[in-house]
Order: C-alpha cells, then sequence, then structure tokens
C-alpha cells in the first residue's frame, strides 16, 4: 500500500533525526517487556497473606490509571501545558505525523521508536512515581498494598505499551488478528484521524475514560 506522501516525508525526517543508527526495536520492545515484568513478578513475589480488602487495590489503581491514561492523553499530551510540553512534542507533533488514520502500521521494526516510551523515561517514571508511592502506601497503609499497587501499576503500563504497539502493527500480522484487538485498534484508528484526535478516544487501553467523560467515538454508532 503506497505511503501518503507527507506523511512519508515526515517519517523520513523523524527517522534521520530520531532513530540512531544502533537503534534496534526488538531490544526496546524487550527492555520495557522485561523490566515491567520484572517489577511485577518480584512484588508477587513479595506479597505476604493478602486480606480480601487488600485485594481491593488492584481495580482501585487499575481504574485510577485508566483515568490518569485518559487525562494525561486528553490535556498535556494534546495540549501545550507548562512544564509539559516534551508529553505534546512527542505525541502530538511526532506520534500523530508519524501515524494517521490512513497510515498506521510500522513500516519495519526500527519504527517501533515512534510507539514506545522510551527506555529513561520507564526508569524516570518508576523512579520519580512509583518508588514513592510504594513508600506512601508501605508506611501508611501496608506492605501488601504497597506492593499490589506498583504490580498493578507496572502492569497497566506494560498492558498500554503491548496494545499501543499491537495497533500499529500491520492488522494482518500474527499480532494484529489477536481475537479481540480489532475492536480496541479501531477506536485508536479513529483517534489517528487528524479530525477527531483532539476530541475523541483518548484512552489507549480500554475505553473507560472516554465512556465517562462522554468523548467515545465509534463509528459503528456515529457516522463519519
Ligand atoms: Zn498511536
Ligand atoms: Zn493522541
Amino acid at each position: 500500500m503506497p505511503v501518503d506522501a507527507a506523511v512519508e516525508r515526515y517519517r523520513e525526517q523523524f527517522r534521520r533525526e530520531e532513530i540512531g543508527g544502533s537503534y534496534r526495536g526488538g531490544l526496546h520492545l524487550a527492555f520495557t517487556s522485561l523490566v515491567s515484568l520484572a517489577v511485577v513478578a518480584f512484588c508477587i513475589a513479595s506479597l505476604d497473606q493478602v486480606s480480601p480488602l487488600e485485594w481491593l487495590t488492584l481495580p482501585s489503581i487499575f481504574m485510577y490509571a485508566n483515568l490518569v491514561e485518559y487525562l494525561g492523553h486528553r490535556y498535556p499530551m494534546h495540549h501545550p501545558v507548562k512544564g509539559l510540553k516534551v508529553l505534546f512534542f512527542r505525541h502530538t507533533k511526532q506520534h500523530h505525523r508519524f501515524f494517521t488514520d490512513k497510515e498506521m502500521t510500522f513500516a519495519d521494526s526500527r519504527d517501533f521508536k515512534a510507539v514506545l516510551f522510551p527506555p529513561e523515561m520507564i526508569v524516570f517514571f518508576l523512579g520519580g512515581f512509583g518508588v514513592p508511592m510504594w513508600f506512601i502506601l508501605y508506611y501508611t497503609v501496608s506492605a501488601n498494598v504497597a506492593w499490589l499497587a506498583l504490580a498493578m501499576a507496572l502492569a497497566y503500563f506494560l498492558n498500554y505499551e503491548w496494545l499501543h504497539f499491537a495497533y500499529h502493527c500491520d492488522p494482518r500480522s500474527r499480532i494484529g488478528r489477536i481475537p479481540g484487538l480489532q475492536a480496541l485498534r479501531t477506536l485508536h484508528l479513529h483517534h489517528h484521524d487528524p479530525r477527531l484526535m483532539t476530541h475523541f478516544n483518548f484512552n489507549i487501553t480500554y475505553p473507560i475514560g472516554d465512556w465517562i467523560f462522554r468523548t467515545l467515538y465509534d463509528s459503528k454508532s456515529q457516522q463519519n
């Protein structure tokens, strides 16, 4: 399928300016996956006789993460906010120019760079938010709640990365044909339509925030 000329020009520029010669997309994906899974496994191994009330940490953090994903994407990633302009630049100015609803797929594994969070940002988020959250919960609530919260946060993050990655794979590929993926991918495809991107489908994973705030755009229920 021929790539749109404007998108192709931008892709060439991004590849030239942003993707170093030594970049390996497969290694990037492996780093994100292994670091996240290792932290989740360590957290699970640290649990000790979790009470029924403590298990509620999982759905609570899941909902919290879904709203952070929604609000972070709706506001700082699509509007320049003081102190967070890097998010706007990386998302609106780079990701949305590299992929549009007409051109959604990677050309090859080097293009993973246009989707995945950079490894240093994962380390920054883990150190800057995950560890402080763990300390606060550990000393104010309980050790189990701290471990469960950190496990859920990392599992959610990895789920976000894997789903977003899968949406930008060729829909006919083995990953693109995973059952259930198509419906979520279609929501993200609409979000990549430049006319819709600042209005609809801000959840990358499950459209709970979009449902709550009435910003869900579903082609089956709305006219184009
Ligand atoms: Zn995307
Ligand atoms: Zn967006």
